[in-house]
């Protein structure tokens, strides 16, 4: 089942409903457990929450047993559950939608046409905002030719053998024809394509990567999550190019993880940065070790507690 009340508290959107849809799947070759799979990226990926929900198979019903590593990958299958991103276009509410939370949908491990199938039915939901989060934003830049709205198609295609009532049927003749006649759904305007970063590390790494996507689509809406903050960044080379920064702190999964410690300065002055540049921040939780050091419950996710600077929960305009 998609999570329609998920615990991603900005996963809303604004809305007054945020939900996560996981399409994207894997299960273990030998035992045929079911879960997810992803391969670590970089630094951020250390306390991986998906992974470590995976490995140990949460409630003891969903999860392959496997953590996120390369070796892994020949262990499973990368499959796709239809039912998880339909029951996303059957929500007449309308709702924030983050796809693929638990993966990264932009790994190289993820045949293409899934993720097309994914953005078929984000096409489909127009009553929905979508978000979609990558550590691997040199895929974005690639899907922006041709072949991503081609493959956009095909998989419409593929879907209206699956949904056979006339107003279904309607609605992907509709969403067809609004791409044939030049609608990007890479720039709609309920879509918003995320990229972590939580370090200046990734900010060297992706901020070219960054403005030329925004150089080939100047309408995409472009955010960043700055969660896990690994360190203080420099936000000036994306000025003019993103419209959203949501900032948080690491939080502890396991008793005895090392956890690195986020200054409250990251964040105020990220939360300054977002004002001088005329675009919103969201600021999710100060972490574990903030709410152990002030004697607050979790990993600090409640506003009421924060210092009043970091009280900011922005939305991008729709
Ligand atoms: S990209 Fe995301 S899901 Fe994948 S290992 Fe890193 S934190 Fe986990």
């Amino acid at each position: 089942m998609a999570n329609r009340h998920t615990g991603i508290s900005w996963a809303t959107l604004g809305l007054q409903e945020g939900a996560t849809a996981n399409p994207i799947r894997a299960v273990n070759k030998e035992t045929g457990d079911e879960g997810h799979f992803c391969i670590r990226k970089n630094g951020r990926c250390r306390q991986c929450y998906s992974s470590r929900f995976n490995e140990q198979r949460f409630r003891g019903t969903l999860g392959t047993g496997l953590g996120f590593s390369a070796q892994n990958l020949k262990k499973v299958d990368i499959i796709w559950k239809e039912k998880h991103a339909a029951q996303v276009w059957g929500w007449t509410k309308p709702t924030g939608v983050f796809w693929a939370d638990m993966t990264d949908y932009a790994g190289e491990w993820v045949p293409a046409w899934m993720r097309y199938r994914m953005f078929a039915y984000a096409t489909l939901a127009k009553q929905h905002r979508h978000a979609f989060l990558t550590k691997r934003p040199q895929l974005l830049l690639d899907m922006l030719s041709d072949g991503y709205r081609q493959g956009v198609i095909d998989e419409l295609l593929n879907i209206s053998a699956l949904h056979k009532t006339a107003r279904k049927q309607n609605e992907i003749i509709g969403a067809i024809h609004d791409i044939q006649d030049g609608f990007d759904p890479f720039t709609a305007n309920n879509w918003l394509w995320g990229v972590t970063i939580g370090h200046q590390d990734d900010m060297d790494q992706f901020k070219m990567i960054l403005h030329d996507i925004k150089q080939q689509r100047p309408n995409i809406r472009l955010w960043v999550s700055y969660e896990p903050a690994h360190g203080p960044v420099n936000w000036w080379p994306l000025y003019g190019v993103v419209e959203w920064i949501v900032g948080g702190a690491e939080s502890r999964q396991e008793p005895d993880q090392p956890l690195v410690e986020a200054d409250e300065e990251w964040f105020s002055s990220t939360a300054g940065w977002c004002r001088h540049a005329g675009i919103a921040y969201y600021h999710k939780q100060m972490g574990t070790l903030w709410a152990e050091k002030h004697h607050v419950a979790g990993k600090a996710d409640n506003p009421a507690e924060w210092p009043e600077a970091l009280c900011v929960r922005e939305f991008p305009e729709f």
